[in-house]
């Protein structure tokens, strides 16, 4: 089945928005076996109508995103209507849907808004409880000798996911025949990088008849995709995990926030942060996970010295003689974090993010991370991210939330 992926939008051409939409679309593809053979990417206006046809001619299922807004610049849909040649109705059930759908935010609806109600005889309207905008499925036999399947889909991710996930998944199953999809688990890792994977359990895995496996390496952690049959999974996850325990941090999709925040609320503990060199982005990315509030009150951004002592108390001595970043000041902190902020868990960072301010024996890229457990003793680790301001920020973030999780005992 030839899969072919139209991503509309003026803003993806300039560079204003990233096209992730073909990244998206083509990680839900690959487990359900399928993938995207062409994915063609063009302005709105004019040209979605020649892309229309040249997808309709050479595929089996055209996926279009994007340009069924209210706006001029949105003709998505006029452009299908008119490569195949069939009627637009206005839908009484989409109106009222839409109706609904701005009556429900205390809003009146927009006259404009009117034409996201229009569709094309003979097509299933594909509902969109996120937005206004309804999507399209134009079955193939509407192509006549093309015999392709067209999907129309909203442009906002927030919009498409859903609707991909709902609408298209369960539609192109039946059109590609596919009656069991073979299973597909992601387990993610920190802390280790692909190459530890190739050394260690490449071979094994490849040795897994019907097992297909591939990474996805990231600043700091690799995701590791598993597909095929329930057993060759099974048996790959058994190698996988009895390889990697301590970096394993999820099986089900959870990113490493998502388990901090899991484990502490399992156990009823609370987490402070006292952040220097990541200005706050530990404590943003735990305050992302929906739920944080049970298990985070305090966090400290303590930039100068004396946000340092003032906050934190560490000891002003130990600032001068050692300097911020270092062993002493980082077990400081959380210390500190732990007692001021009354918590279970206090994890603390100090460092040189660069690309200014270090030094021969503290180079940009020198962290140290303290990681402070009521009732046990602080342990202080120094680690060295020399890839840039926001690499190192993110890669000190990591470990920081990996040295909660693993004082969680994960
Ligand atoms: P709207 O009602 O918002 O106009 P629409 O269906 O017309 O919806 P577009 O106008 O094409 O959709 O896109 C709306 C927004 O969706 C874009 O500004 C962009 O943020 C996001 N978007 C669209 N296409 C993509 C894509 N391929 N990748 C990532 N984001 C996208
Ligand atoms: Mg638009």
């Amino acid at each position: 089945m030839r899969i072919e992926l139209l991503t509309t939008g003026t803003e993806l051409m300039l560079g204003t928005t990233q096209n992730t939409h073909g990244a998206w679309i083509g990680q839900r593809l690959f487990a359900l076996g399928l993938r995207v053979d062409r994915q063609i990417t063009v302005p709105d206006g004019p040209p979605v109508v020649e892309s229309i046809r040249l997808g309709i001619e050479d595929g089996d299922v055209l996926i279009v995103t994007g340009g069924l807004g209210p706006t001029s610049d949105d003709l998505t849909r006029e452009a299908l209507s008119e490569v195949l040649g069939v009627e637009m109705i206005e839908d009484e059930g989409a109106l009222r849907t839409m109706e609904e759908f701005f009556a429900s935010r205390g809003r009146r609806m927009a006259e404009v808004n009117r034409k996201q109600a229009m569709a094309l005889v003979g097509a299933d309207i594909l509902p969109n409880p996120n937005g206004t905008a309804p999507g399209l499925y134009v079955p193939p036999r509407m192509s006549g000798e093309h015999h392709c399947a067209v999907f129309l889909l909203p442009g906002p991710p927030r919009e498409m996911y859903p609707m991909f996930d709902a609408e298209v998944v369960p539609r192109l199953e039946a059109l590609a025949g596919i009656e069991k999809p073979p299973e597909m688990l992601e387990l993610k890792f920190v802390g280790i990088g692909e190459s530890d994977f190739h050394q260690e359990v490449d071979a094994q895995l490849k040795a897994i008849a019907g097992l297909e496996h591939g990474y996805c390496a990231r600043l700091g952690e690799v995701d590791l995709r598993l597909i095929g049959s329930a057993e060759a999974v099974t048996e790959a996850q058994t190698i996988i995990e009895d390889t990697f325990a301590q970096q394993l941090v999820s099986s089900d999709g959870a990113i490493l926030e998502e388990v901090v925040v899991r484990l502490l609320k399992e156990q009823g503990k609370s987490v402070a942060t006292a952040e220097s060199c990541t200005g706050g982005l530990i404590a943003a990315r735990l305050t992302d996970v929906s739920g944080a509030s049970e298990v985070f009150r305090y966090g400290f951004v303590t930039y100068a010295n004396e946000a340092k002592r003032d906050l934190l108390g560490v000891n002003w001595e130990d600032l001068l003689e050692h300097g911020a970043v270092s062993e002493p000041v980082a077990r400081q902190m959380a210390e500190g974090a732990l007692r001021v902020g009354e918590a279970e868990v206090a994890v603390a960072v100090t460092g040189i993010a660069g690309p200014t301010g270090g030094t021969e024996s503290k180079p940009v890229g020198t962290v140290f991370l303290g990681v402070a457990v009521k009732g046990e003793e602080t342990k202080v680790l120094k680690q060295f991210h020399p890839w840039g301001r926001e690499a190192f920020k993110r890669q000190v973030s990591q470990a920081a939330l990996n040295l909660v999780r693993r004082a969680l005992g994960a």
